[in-house]
């Protein structure tokens, strides 16, 4: 049952192996795709909300420095309308005036300074003219804001202070002749405003987040991290550069590029030139990923940026992908501890089968012991039945055996008072006559006293080659008395060729012994006593038939004849086993048993054995002796 069991398991194991690789690997390939996706999704979700926000802080930030222009701009405007001012760029002379009136109102204003240039770019007056760096006297005609302010424009630009070190933004506006003064639109100089944005760049500074301001050649001139300031966003060319020295804008300081790294090479490439930045760039710096957005400062020329550092997001997306991780792993392990608890239960229905089938194998091999036992059982009572039936046989047979031993022994008495009378006369040789006589008689007792013991011999149950024709001269040897004292006529019909059958001896005995004394018993009262027996082969089967002439078996009779214990014969006389006896031993040898009645009016038996084959006798090492009569 086992073997049997585990071949189909085998054989199924090697494509489910397979399958369960292919099922694990598509759940692999789904748990990465699903973690990939949603890792994007929290990524984009994430940038998108720092972009939002981000939009927002370059508003605020853009509103913030253009109001912290706004309250200056007007100014220069306001100077260039003053007289006074008009009076000293056109006419030149005494600057007192004009100094004291620049003086006041960028005291009142809050300006870094206020000036006037003329169309030299000569400073005529200035707030400052008091202080040490006073700007009266300087030439800033290497100003871009001046050289705008002459084209008639007004102008703004950012620089270091060429006089003060300082840095600012210069905000500036044409002086234009007047009618008046006989010079209608003609520019005459410049008024300009220096805006300190150092209280906005600390206000920046203390809100701690990175926002800064580049101008249009790229260098950040305004910035919340300290350590930006005077970078340039990107490399600047020779032409720029030389443009830069020329305007003094950045005296003295040594432009370093700011490594603000795209992220990946597609980001990079998604930038476009001129875009208005603020969907952002993604950029790395020290290590860390930002998202960089910029705009256009209006009145400006310049760009303010705001970099909104990308770590939360990296540190959502990481938590998004530890999530649907673990998600994943508590779903492999519950689909396992699913898969293995049905297993389980399979096994465990399996071996609840296994143990049924177990239990009905034990009580099916139970019940065989238990029919083994009672055929042994059955086979003993059988052999007991055989040996009772023998008994019963010889006490039936005992008044034949008496009356032939008797015959002897009444002949030994004769011969005996014989020779005794013999010997008297001397007469030896009638004594040695008697003698050979009486030891003849002796040796015919010796033989029925020895077929009786035979009979009457418990049979072993061996099974060896029988000749049938010997054992058909034995029973009748054995009846030998009976036979006589009834006067029956005995016709055997046997082939001369040794007949040979698979038996065992004593039994088949036992049954032609009963056959033979049946057919006697029925021709009790019949005048002529004739018993017939035939024998020969056909299809490998011995049939032996056993006919009398006696009274025959009526149909009633026919049909229980073979029962145990059915009997006609007067109480003392039979017991009617014997019958039964010879069925079970004949359909114990594989043969068959038939009773009817002949042609003659007596009945007649018929035992059907199969033949033992030439080759099987020599086989048992048997070698038949010839035929018994
Ligand atoms: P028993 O001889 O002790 O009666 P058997 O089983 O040998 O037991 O025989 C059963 C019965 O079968 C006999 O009583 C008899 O009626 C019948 N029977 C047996 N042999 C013959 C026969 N040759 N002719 C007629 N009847 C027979």
């Amino acid at each position: 049952m086992t073997s049997s069991g585990t071949a189909p398991t085998t054989d199924a194991t090697a494509p489910s192996l397979n399958r369960r690789l292919i099922v694990i690997a598509g759940i692999l390939l789904l748990a990465a795709v699903t973690i990939w996706k949603a890792a994007d999704i929290a990524r984009s979700t994430a940038v998108d909300g720092a972009r939002e926000t981000g939009r927002e802080r370059l508003a605020l930030y853009d509103s913030t420095l253009q109001a912290a222009l706004e309250r200056y701009r007007y100014l220069p405007f306001v100077v260039t309308r003053n007289n006074g001012v008009n009076e000293l760029v056109s006419r030149g002379g005494e600057a007192g005036d004009v100094n004291l009136y620049l003086e006041q109102i960028n005291a009142q204003a809050g300006a870094d300074a206020l000036y006037v240039l003329d169309a030299n770019g000569e400073t005529l007056a200035a707030s400052n003219w008091r202080s040490d760096v006073s700007f009266v006297g300087h030439n800033y005609s290497f100003r871009p804001y001046f050289r705008d302010a002459m084209e008639g424009k007004a102008g703004s630009f950012f620089a270091i202070g060429a006089t003060t070190g300082e840095p600012g933004y210069f905000l500036s506006w044409p002086i234009v002749g007047t009618e008046a003064l006989g010079q209608a639109d003609k520019i005459l100089g410049v008024a300009v405003v220096k805006v300190d944005l150092n209280p906005l760049q600390q206000d920046w500074r203390d809100g701690g987040e990175t926002v800064f301001v580049s101008d249009s050649n790229g260098v950040v001139f305004l910035s919340s991290r300290a350590d930006w300031k005077y970078r340039t966003l990107g490399a600047l060319t020779p032409e720029t550069v030389e443009r830069i020295r020329r305007g003094r804008q950045y005296r003295g300081i040594k432009l370093q590029p700011l490594e603000l790294m795209p992220v990946t090479a597609s980001s990079a490439a998604a930038e476009r030139p001129g875009d208005g930045g603020s969907q952002g760039q993604l950029r790395r710096f020290g290590g860390t990923d930002y998202l960089l957005q910029s705009r256009n400062i209006e009145n400006l020329g310049g760009r303010l940026h705001y970099l909104s550092p990308l770590a939360n997001v990296t540190a959502r997306v990481s938590s998004v992908i530890a999530i649907m991780a673990i998600s994943w792993i508590l779903l492999f392990f519950a689909i396992l501890f699913l898969r293995e608890r049905r297993l389980k239960a399979a096994s465990a229905r399996r071996a609840r089968e296994a143990m049924a089938i177990e239990a009905v194998n034990r009580k099916l091999q139970a019940e065989i012991e238990e029919r083994r036992r009672a055929e042994g059982e059955l086979r003993e009572t059988q052999n007991e039945l055989v040996q009772a039936g023998k008994l019963a046989a010889l006490g039936q047979m005992s008044a034949a055996i008496a009356h032939e031993l008797n015959q002897p022994l009444a002949a030994i008495q004769t011969f005996l008072a014989g020779s005794r009378i013999f010997l008297k006369r001397g007469d030896s040789g009638q004594v040695e006559e008697n003698l050979t006589t009486l030891s003849r008689l002796a040796d015919r007792m010796g033989a029925i006293t020895g077929q009786l013991k035979t009979f009457a011999r418990k049979s072993e149950g061996k099974l060896a080659p029988v000749v049938l024709q010997d054992a058909v001269a034995d029973a009748l040897a054995l009846l030998d008395p009976q036979i006589r004292l009834d006067a029956v006529e005995i016709v055997t019909d046997l082939p001369s060729t040794p007949v040979t059958v698979r038996a065992d001896e004593v039994r088949v005995g036992q049954v032609l012994v009963n056959f033979v004394r049946n057919a006697i018993d029925a021709m009790e009262e019949s005048d002529k006593r004739l018993v017939t027996i035939a024998l020969y082969v056909t299809e490998q089967t011995a049939v032996l038939s056993i006919d009398d002439v006696g009274h025959g078996i009526s149909d009633e009779n026919l049909a229980k004849l073979f029962d145990p214990f059915f009997t006609t014969k007067e109480v003392g006389e039979g017991i009617g086993l014997g019958l039964s006896i010879s069925y079970g031993i004949i359909t114990d040898l594989g043969g068959s048993l038939q009773a009817e009645n002949n042609p003659a009016g007596g009945a007649r038996f018929t035992i059907r054995l199969p033949v033992l084959e030439q080759a099987e006798t020599a086989l048992s090492g048997f070698a038949p002796a010839g035929t018994g009569t």
